[in-house]
């Protein structure tokens, strides 16, 4: 765990400050909320006990709280109103969901998330502190609204997704305790192996993230390939892998 001191998410670069009187920026972040039914497996849980696990945190205006979120979620990935992917609308599910976590379907402007009551209970019975988890699963999920993804062409990597929606996370200040870099996977493996990669990029190439998804625009026309991190860094994904793999912090 002694790493990981070294990596919290106040270390790393913190994101560009953007006016707060950017109100054109500000709504494209800000999506309608639709507490849903849910269907299949995964429908609403009947039980306000075990769904007031999330209430407790949310309060009273469950889409005021998300909606706050997804205003933070872009001021770590953007600058500028004009580079957000447009999304408006998002539907929560609060399903038992029993062996899972959370999870997305839909794509961009309208997406549905799941969240496990199951899980969260879980945690609330173990004494964690669900406060810090949901908004940590809703940092995640709600990246994956608004960040690049190449739709267009489909050139970007699914484990590279994941890793900017951790690391997103993360640097908003909702690191789970105990994840911790993976040095012996691979750039691309996923979640935290790839998210405390692309924070230890970060430190050393400032803006690092914002450019990456950037490079990976919806609507420029070009496929995005790995070479992207060759054009942000003068190096290889591969060369600079292993110049993290190496590395002490
Ligand atoms: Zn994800």
């Amino acid at each position: 765990m002694l790493a990981l001191t070294s990596l919290t998410a106040a270390q790393t670069t913190a994101p560009a400050p953007v006016s707060p009187a950017d109100p054109v920026f500000d709504a494209k972040c800000t999506p309608t909320v639709t507490l849903g039914e849910g269907e299949g497996d995964y429908r609403v849980d009947p039980d306000p006990a075990r769904k007031s696990a999330f209430f407790d945190v949310a309060g009273s205006n469950p889409e005021a709280f998300m909606q706050d979120i997804g205003r933070k979620v872009c001021h770590i990935l953007y600058r500028k109103a004009s580079e957000i992917r447009q999304a408006s609308h998002l539907t929560l599910v609060l399903s038992p969901a029993v062996g899972e976590v959370s999870f997305k379907s839909g794509d961009g402007a309208d997406i549905t998330v799941i969240l496990s009551t199951d899980y969260l209970n879980k945690v609330k019975k173990e004494g964690g502190d669900v406060g810090s988890e949901i908004r940590g699963i809703l940092f995640h999920e709600m990246t994956h609204m608004y960040q690049q993804d190449d739709s267009d062409l489909g050139g970007a990597d699914g484990g590279l997704i994941e890793g900017i929606a951790d690391s997103v996370r993360y640097r908003a200040g909702f690191m789970p305790g105990d994840a911790e870099p993976d040095k012996d996977g691979h750039w691309n493996d996923g979640y935290s192996t790839t998210a405390f990669f692309l924070l230890w990029l970060e430190k050393r190439f400032p803006d690092f993230i914002y450019k990456l998804n950037l490079s990976m625009d919806s609507q420029d026309n070009i496929k995005w390939t790995p070479d992207a991190f060759r054009v942000l860094t003068g190096k290889t994904v591969d060369q600079l892998w292993n110049e993290y793999k190496t590395s002490p912090d």
